[in-house]
């Protein structure tokens, strides 16, 4: 069997093309466009990337960008100071604060600090308890750019069986909760589960998300499952000329001589990922225009 390659580029594509319409009606009908505020702390040079892709993609769909670069050894008072001036700020739907931050700032604080209506990266406590409830609220952007690649190529999930790879408040638990809402039956693991092989063959959904470069093998895949790999791994060292290449959590080439659908990496989740918050945003400033 040959897996389908779930195409994450193409769905993501997709994704902003409906957002910006949406971001055009909303313009029309409030005089503004939507705002989303990212906030960069220092010159991590995988964050700039991902800030610069951010900032060009909210303009793309006809979004306000607003950036804010600030020093690596800002203080975390200025920083929480800012959070809140963003928060009053009736321009800014969306505030991003782009992780990991600086060592002694303490992210947790920052986050909790964010106006939960414009918590558009879905990490605010609050936004977390909303998910878990059922109750509409900010998501996270990983996992919902995950589901919907599940919900493009699965008719339904539920009933089925899917096995989340990872508990993270970032991607593993928030997934999790996602497919257990849409009735699939889900098993969450991490690093002290025991039979890990065994256990992800008995998934029809395969969620990996623990930042191991391939450690899903292919004998590890129920033949037909759908496969989402979160994994963004750079390959640092090793003799045999990979070194730089990006790969996922999964072993793509073995995997998908089982899987019945697989994102590769890259392709797959990743762009799905701004996509989403792109989503998120335009779902901030329509609750905040409605409210
Ligand atoms: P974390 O490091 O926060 O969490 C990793 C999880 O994997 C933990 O729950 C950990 O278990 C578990 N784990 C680690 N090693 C093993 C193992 N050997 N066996 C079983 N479980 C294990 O990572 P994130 O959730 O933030 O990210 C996961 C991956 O997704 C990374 O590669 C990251 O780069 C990528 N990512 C991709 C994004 C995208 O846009 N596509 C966005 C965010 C992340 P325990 O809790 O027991 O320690």
């Amino acid at each position: 069997m040959t897996a389908t390659i779930i195409d994450g580029k193409a769905e993501a594509a997709k994704l902003r093309a409906d957002v910006a319409l949406g971001a055009a009606a909303f313009a029309a009908a409030y005089g503004r466009k939507p705002g989303l505020a990212v906030v960069l702390v220092g010159n991590d040079p995988a964050s700039e990337v991902y800030v610069g892709s951010k900032v060009r993609l909210t303009r793309e769909v006809g979004m306000e960008s607003f950036e804010h670069r600030l020093s690596p050894d800002i203080r975390q008072e200025d920083l929480l100071s800012l959070v809140r001036q963003l928060n009053a700020d009736p321009s800014v739907d969306g505030i991003l604060v782009q992780l990991p931050l600086p060592g002694h700032l303490d992210a947790g604080s920052v986050i909790a600090a964010i106006d939960p209506g414009k918590d558009v990266d879905g990490l605010h406590p609050e936004n977390a308890g909303r998910l878990m409830n059922g109750l509409p609220g900010l998501a996270p952007c990983t996992p919902l750019g995950a589901m919907l690649l599940v919900s493009r190529t699965l008719e339904t999930v539920s009933g089925l069986n899917a096995v989340v790879l990872g508990r993270s408040v970032l991607v593993g638990k928030p997934v999790a909760q996602m497919l257990l809402s849409a009735n699939a039956t889900v098993t969450m693991a991490h690093s002290q589960t025991r039979d890990l092989p065994d256990l992800c063959r008995r998934a029809d959904i395969l969620i990996a998300a623990v930042g191991r470069p391939e450690m899903v093998r292919g004998n590890w895949i129920k033949p037909g499952a759908v496969v989402i790999d979160v994994g963004i791994n750079r390959l640092t060292a090793g003799a045999d000329g990979k070194a730089g290449r990006l790969v996922g959590d999964v072993a793509y080439e073995e995997a998908r001589t089982v899987a019945g659908a697989i994102t590769p990496v890259p392709g797959g989740v990743g762009p799905m990922t701004i996509a989403c918050l792109l989503q998120n945003t335009l779902r901030a400033a329509s609750m905040r225009a409605s409210a």
